[in-house]
């Protein structure tokens, strides 16, 4: 579904509501004024009779009399109907536009939500034809002529990175689209922060030495937070992972842990820097600044890690300098039970 069918649908559904709530108006409507012409309609012979002979109304009526009284009552009726009608009229107009407007509003959340979605599926399908077409190309450049046992290797292996990257952006896709319809299921506990980030380091050492980094650590002894810890080590893996990849060779990376006033997890590194415009937007999904587009990634990252951050209550910040490096704090909620 693109932007234009899920605006049209949008429309559709916005006029359907509107006439069910100008059909309940209506209903009401009738109903009153059905209640109130009877009403009226009762005290016609008594307020014509009151007008034209005061209190003295004589006993028995002359034919012509009695013919003016009820061409009087016709009238009457006829002027209160044309009355009852115009207001009617005029409610349902000023209802008609009341309602169009409400349903707007009603359904505004969800027409939200299906531009997100709509955008999502589009930027995820985007993102999967990449790496397939790669895997396209790869396996018919090798299958159209004989070659040496080396060069299948490397397509073999060309071929292992790409569903490698495959599976990533799929589990990524996966977690994310969980996320959003059922929520995280929230099994949290109390979690010691520190051998979280000494078991994230030690998955990622090889990647720190490989690149050439530094990395530091400055961890209180204890940091106690309301959490779950698989999903912890997934956010401080994304994290370090970014300051990795965003930093180029002899850079550093520091993580520290402080435990007071509140937990605070702190990830810094001498990379490439964001600015401020860029900053606002990382957390978006699929969203990747111009200058690290070299970098393989995908854009999903720090949207999972938004997720993971907003489960535990917790909130980010972000400081970041162009060509200086950016620091990622998180700061948890103040946790009791030690
Ligand atoms: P990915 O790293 O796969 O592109 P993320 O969602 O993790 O996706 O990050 C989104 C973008 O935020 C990155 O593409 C990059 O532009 C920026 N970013 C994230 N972390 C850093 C960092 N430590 N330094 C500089 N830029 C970063």
């Amino acid at each position: 579904m693109n932007t234009l069918t899920s605006q049209v649908s949008f429309t559709h559904a916005r006029i359907t509501l509107t006439v069910w709530y100008c059909s309940i108006l209506a209903i009401i409507l009738f109903i009153f004024s059905l209640a109130l012409y009877s009403s009226q309609s009762k005290d016609f012979v008594r307020i014509v009779l009151l007008q034209d002979f005061g209190n003295n109304t004589p006993r028995t009526l002359t034919r012509i009399e009695r013919t003016e009284i009820l061409q009087q009552i016709q009238a009457l009726r006829q002027t209160t109907r044309v009355s009852l009608l115009s207001i009617d009229g005029i409610i349902m107009v000023f209802g008609a536009g009341l309602s169009f407007f409400l349903a707007g509003k009603t359904l505004q959340p969800i027409g939200i939500m299906l531009e997100k979605q709509t955008q999502f599926l589009a930027d995820a399908s985007h993102e999967l034809r990449t790496p397939l077409s790669a895997l396209q190309t790869t396996t018919e450049v090798a299958l159209r002529s004989e070659r040496s046992l080396n060069e299948y290797k490397t397509v073999i292996s060309d071929v292992h990175e790409e569903i490698v990257r495959l599976g990533k952006i799929v589990n990524d896709l996966l977690y994310l689209s969980r996320a959003d319809s059922e929520g995280i299921q929230k099994t949290l506990q109390s979690v010691d922060l520190v051998p979280v980030v000494h078991d994230a380091v030690r998955t990622l050492e090889p990647l720190v030495k490989k690149n050439d980094l530094e990395l530091h650590l400055a961890l209180s002894e204890k940091v106690i937070v309301h959490g779950d810890t698989d999903k912890l080590k997934q956010l401080v893996l994304i994290l370090i992972d970014n300051a990795i990849k965003y930093t180029k060779k002899g850079g550093s990376i520091t993580v520290q842990l402080v435990e007071k006033p509140k937990p605070i997890l702190k990830i810094s590194d001498t990379g490439i820097g964001l600015d401020n415009a860029e900053v606002k937007q990382i957390f978006q999904r699929f969203y990747r600044a111009d200058r690290s587009r070299s970098t393989p990634g995908v854009g999903l990252g720090l949207a999972i890690a938004k997720s993971i951050i907003e489960m535990h209550n917790a909130k980010i910040t972000v400081k970041s300098t162009v060509g200086k490096g950016s620091s990622f704090s998180i700061i948890f909620p103040f946790h009791s039970a030690h």
